[in-house]
């Protein structure tokens, strides 16, 4: 397949879904787990959910860049824009997620803050080019795939001379994340049989770092790519290895992930950047080796050096279930919240924030609204 409308066609959708439910073995169930919100809003755009045997359930997981970002790190961020009166700028959805006291940056740039949303680390350093006479904070924000970008912004920073602009770092790292969900020992934690390992990270990353979830967990992985009908065959590849009993790291998206990954990004992230010896992760807690902080090397580009604040504890949005989501503990619907007080005009927690948070799926494309989706009768 050469073009995107073959990995929508409805035809080979309707076949694979086929292949799947006669694969799937009638006396038991599937949860596969879709660690990346482009997964999840695939799920419910496309409506892949309901071409799936009753017996086979998605569960949703941490994998938004936004929607893991504890609040304390929202409400510094907001006051590194007020009290040392930079110019911050991010990407668009993170200027709507609510903080500890419900404020976003949004709210602080109401109220005078210069806050800027940007669609690139290049558009950030614009800014700072253009206006030499103001210091410029990037609110960097992101997995695998947005790091290599901020590294290079830093590169450009540094060849130019740029003496105001900086970074305040919140890269988070995924295999430590999924290293934390499938070993939760909470009461509560949610049970999974494979997992759909993600695309853009992986294209970074390659395949090679998932290989301790077959060893360590002896669950298959499947890495997925966006569309449809990748998800749907990486469910079929899942399906096979578990009824085989096999666990394995398997590359659907082999158009775009080699096992290596790309080795030029990782090089350019590594000179920019070392592992935090902890993170704090919205849903997950405090987790070792699970982000990355700006080397010593490149201390004058740390705002958070040149620009401290003091770091408060994270408070969540009374009722809100974002945590207990980002677990997949927890769906959407199953917050009181949900549709009522929250909604995507008034989010009350990332997850309806985010283009890719579960709650913003679940509303945006109204399925949950069907009471006879496979989700519902897989409940
Ligand atoms: S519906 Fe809103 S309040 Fe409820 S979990 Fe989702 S984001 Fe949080």
């Amino acid at each position: 397949m050469k073009y995107i409308d073959e990995f929508r066609d409805k035809e080979l959708a309707r076949k694979l879904g086929g292949a799947i439910a006669a694969a799937a073995a009638p006396d038991r169930e599937y949860r596969l787990m879709e660690f990346c919100g482009g997964h999840t809003h695939a799920i419910f755009r496309y409506g892949v959910q309901d071409l799936m045997p009753a017996n086979l359930r998605f569960v949703h997981g941490p994998g938004c860049p936004v929607c893991v970002l504890p609040t304390a790190r929202i409400d510094a961020a907001i006051a590194l824009a007020e009290r040392h009166g930079v110019t911050l700028c991010t990407y668009a959805d993170m200027m709507r997620v609510p903080g500890g006291d419900r404020r976003s940056l949004l709210k602080a740039k109401a109220a005078g803050a210069d806050i800027r949303m940007v669609y690139s680390t290049q558009d950030a350093l614009n800014i700072a080019r253009a206006r030499p006479d103001r210091q410029l904070v990037f609110f960097a924000i992101g997995f695998e795939t947005t790091t290599p970008p901020t590294a290079v912004a830093m590169k450009q920073a540094r060849a130019e001379g740029l003496k105001n602009f900086s970074v305040f770092c919140n890269h988070v790292l995924t295999p430590p994340a999924l290293r934390a969900i499938l070993a939760s020992a909470e009461p509560d934690s949610v049970s999974i049989d494979g997992i759909l390992g993600p695309s853009h990270v992986s294209s970074v990353i390659g395949s090679g770092p998932y290989g301790f979830v077959p060893v360590d967990f002896h669950k298959p992985v499947v890495i997925a790519g966006f569309e449809p009908l990748d998800v749907m065959q990486a469910t079929l590849m899942l399906i096979r290895q578990i009824n085989e009993g096999r666990c394995e790291v398997e590359n659907q998206y082999r158009r775009a992930v080699t096992p290596e990954g790309n080795r030029k990004a990782q090089a350019l992230v590594d000179d920019c950047f070392e592992l935090w010896d902890r993170f704090e992760w919205r849903g997950l807690g405090f987790l070792p080796s699970s982000a990355l902080r700006i080397r010593n090397e490149y201390a004058d580009l740390d705002a958070e050096i040149r620009f401290p604040v003091e770091s408060g504890e994270s408070r969540e949005v009374k009722g809100c279930e974002c945590p207990s989501i980002l677990r997949g503990v927890k769906r959407p619907t199953d917050c009181k919240l949900f549709g009522t007080v929250c909604t995507p005009e008034n989010p009350m927690g990332s997850c309806m924030v985010s283009s890719e948070g579960a709650c913003a799926a679940y509303w945006s494309y109204g399925r949950f609204r069907d009471a006879d989706t496979n989700e519902g009768r897989a409940a």
